[in-house]
């Protein structure tokens, strides 16, 4: 579904992904594991055309979209609910929703998908007309991921979707995750919660300084010594 392959990448003249390969198959859960600073925000903003790759392709179904702008990537069906939620704080719940769905094809079917959205998340409904911004942390988190869903999107890329929440919180935001995949999107997930990120994971990749080091099942990286002592703590 979705290649990169060989992809540098960076701001100014500094590179940080030195020609990076990954995968991502339609209907996987797939994760990027990494330190801080290692690259995978840039790597989810790089593929959401948000920062232009330098070298190698960035592939989506077959066509290549290294070169497109960012809405035109939410176009090819690829959304990212950004580090920090960013959401419109002094508007409704219900019109950061409908923020979403602003491609042609999503505006088409606003009002259907946000029912489809709002069964996902009983808890945004209960909220439609409070202000954004007056909502709880995980409220706010479970917002984004509900606008992220508004594009209809075919692969959603979350970047620490579970940061500074309490841990019930966590779990209900690894839920939706799960929920999400069921209902047939693709995940592309950057997570601290390496644990329970690579429990859920079908696949995955290890970044350090911007370089792919290592790659493999979920399972497989959670047995993995190196992974266990750098990212796990064990
Ligand atoms: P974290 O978990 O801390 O978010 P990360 O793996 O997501 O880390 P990135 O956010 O991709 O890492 O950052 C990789 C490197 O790129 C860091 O050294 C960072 O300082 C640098 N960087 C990030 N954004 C910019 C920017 N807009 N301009 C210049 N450098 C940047």
């Amino acid at each position: 579904m979705l290649t990169l392959h060989d992809v540098q990448a960076g701001y100014g003249r500094t590179t940080i992904l030195h020609g990076i390969n990954i995968e991502v198959r339609s209907g996987e859960v797939v994760t990027i594991v990494g330190a801080n600073g290692a690259g995978k925000t840039t790597t989810l903003r790089t593929i959401a055309g948000l920062v232009r790759p330098s070298a190698g392709r960035i592939t989506f179904e077959g066509e290549e979209i290294g070169r497109l702008s960012p809405h035109e990537v939410v176009a090819r069906g690829i959304t990212l609910i950004p580090e920090g939620r960013q959401l419109f704080p002094f508007m409704s719940v219900r019109d950061n929703l409908r923020m979403g769905a602003y491609t042609p094809h999503a505006r088409a079917r606003m009002e259907q998908t946000m029912e489809e959205v709002l069964e996902l998340f009983p808890r945004v409904r209960e909220r439609l007309d409070q202000h954004a911004g007056s909502l709880s942390g995980g409220e706010q988190q479970m917002v984004a991921i509900a606008r992220g869903m508004m594009a209809r999107p075919k692969l959603l890329m979350f970047d620490e979707p579970s940061l500074g929440l309490a841990p019930i919180i966590v779990s209900q935001v690894f839920d939706v995750v799960e929920r999400i995949v069921q209902t047939g999107v693709t995940v592309l997930l950057v997570e601290q919660n390496v644990f329970r990120t690579l429990s859920i994971a079908d696949r995955g990749y290890v970044l350090e300084n911007g370089e792919i080091t290592m790659s493999d099942s979920g399972s497989a990286l959670l047995r993995d010594d190196h992974v266990r002592r750098a990212y796990l703590g064990i």
